[in-house]
């Protein structure tokens, strides 16, 4: 690879479907994604395997993930011809993962998704407190959590995720305890866990905003992200990004593909892309999506093309995001530059400050450094 290129014109891209329905909006959720009442289902999932074909060239698809929205709000024949058509337009990609509603994906759609060739599962369950699911506006229960994954488990996926949130109002380091033992009693492989985050526009957000509910103290959301660290590495699921933990051999793939500034194509109304080099974005609007479409043009709505210097700190901030860190060998091949040169700076304060370390030869965040990533990150992301 040129070292002036972006990483991205000679591997194997991701291949990321949004689906835009969910049964009703979350109270915290920033995504784009619209209520199923009223909308032409056939017609969207029409117009995203029209624009699958597009992509029928690329021969190689590292990775894919459909995702949401929720994809388990269509109903079973509409994912079905979504999921058969994906898995056999690109039948070797490694992993092919499918985001679950916990109540919607019943034994029928499961059992088509497994049929399928789909071999992860990642359920959005927030959590395991009946309270919090209500506070933030999630139609499923508790149960509907355990039946949906146990199901999954029973039919033979073998790689099974949740997602948990922590630090929702009225909740206590007891609570989140409780709420990452019951994810564990589960044999899961893979725990995503993110601290509740207010999204301007959303009814979270003004419910604060109003003083109708509060926000877990910020020393005690740390604490809850700390506990989630070491509870879930006692329990065999190490942190391998911010966010993520996993039981070795489980990492989501895909996501590691984005942090590792791999290319990916986005299909689907506000879906990314970071491909031939350039990101681009698609209408984030089903309507106007499906017009484009189906007039046969491109659904692609922003465009920008990373130069040199985007594409380091970009490669810099997203490999700093997992727990492997940079292997500055590997930073040089696919950027051409330095990282301890191009950094030097913002190393040498945040060592001396021991927010960065280098282990086995690789610099990642330490580990009193994570809680505060955003703030590290930010001096990586320009030069
Ligand atoms: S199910 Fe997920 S994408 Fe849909 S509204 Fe809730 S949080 Fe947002």
């Amino acid at each position: 690879m040129s070292p002036h290129s972006a990483p991205s014109d000679d591997e194997a891209p991701g291949l990321y479907l949004h689906v835009p329905f969910c049964a009703s909006k979350c109270g915290y959720c920033g995504f784009y994604s619209q209520p199923t009442a009223g909308r032409d289902m056939h017609r969207l999932v029409t117009a995203l395997l029209t624009e699958v074909r597009r992509h029928h060239a690329t021969p190689a698809v590292r990775t894919i993930y459909i995702g949401g929205g929720s994809p388990t709000s269509l109903p079973v024949d509409l994912l079905a011809r979504l999921v058969e058509t994906v898995a056999s337009a690109w039948p070797d990609a490694r992993e092919f993962t499918v985001e679950c509603n916990p109540g919607q994906a019943g034994v029928e759609m499961l059992s088509v998704l497994a049929r399928c060739g789909v071999n992860r599962l990642s359920f959005g369950v927030q959590s395991f407190h009946a309270g919090e699911l209500e506070l933030l506006g999630r139609r499923h229960s508790v149960d509907d959590a355990l039946r949906s994954v146990r199901q999954a488990q029973d039919l033979g996926f073998a790689n099974v995720g949740i997602d948990l949130i922590f630090a929702v109002p009225g909740s206590t380091l007891d609570s989140w305890q409780q709420c990452l033992e019951s994810a564990l009693s589960l044999g899961i492989q893979h725990i995503s866990a993110y601290s509740l985050s207010f999204e301007p526009g959303t009814p979270l957000y003004e419910a604060r905003r109003l003083g109708r509910i509060d926000s877990v103290e910020e020393d005690t959301d740390r604490a809850m992200y700390e506990l989630a660290i070491d509870l879930l590495a006692a329990a065999g699921l190490a942190q391998y990004e911010i966010s993520n933990f996993a039981r070795e051999g489980f990492e989501c793939r895909h996501n590691m593909g984005c942090w590792e500034n791999r290319p990916y194509i986005g299909i689907g109304p506000s879906a990314a892309s970071y491909w031939l080099g350039e990101r681009t974005a698609n209408v984030a609007d089903i309507d106007a999506y499906i017009r484009r479409i189906e007039a046969g043009l491109t659904a692609t709505e922003q465009r920008q093309q990373p130069n040199h210097d985007d594409c380091i700190c970009e490669t810099a901030v997203l490999n700093l995001r997992t727990r492997r860190g940079v292997d500055p060998a590997d930073f040089q091949r696919r950027t051409g530059a330095d990282f301890r040169k191009v950094f030097a700076a913002s190393l040498h304060r945040h060592e001396r400050d021991g927010l960065v370390e280098t282990q086995a030869g690789r610099i990642r965040l330490a580990r009193r450094a994570l809680a505060v990533a955003d703030s590290v990150l930010c001096d990586f992301s320009s030069l």
